[in-house]
């Protein structure tokens, strides 16, 4: 499986690196919330939890690219998306990050 560090390269290309940005931060955590991320609209920034890996962190990034993408979609909707992007890419995730390298390296 890919590495942290490659998911957030993989997201970051995918909306575009010109365009939003994607930092880890530490985020404040508590026993009865969870903050793994929030979109930043005014630096075009999405942020994730610095110490999120794997599926989590793919879904954090999945979730808050959703909300930089389409502002007003509810929440509702936005975690429909999260559970639908997830379930179909988290176990093609490997092969789809290979995809993105040969295109890389043909440039
Ligand atoms: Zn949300």
């Amino acid at each position: 499986m890919a590495g942290s560090r490659e998911i957030v390269v993989v997201v970051s290309e995918l909306l575009g690196t010109n365009f939003w940005k994607v930092a880890r931060r530490r985020l404040p955590q508590n026993q009865h919330q969870k903050n793994y991320g929030y979109t930043d609209y005014e630096n075009r920034t999405i942020v994730v939890h610095h110490r999120l890996q794997g599926v989590d962190l793919f879904r954090t990034l999945i979730h808050e690219a959703v909300h930089a993408a389409c502002r007003d979609l509810n929440e509702d909707a936005v975690c429909r998306i999260e559970d639908s992007v997830t379930n179909a890419c988290w176990p093609l995730l490997d092969e789809i990050h290979a995809a993105i390298k040969d295109e890389s390296d043909d440039c």
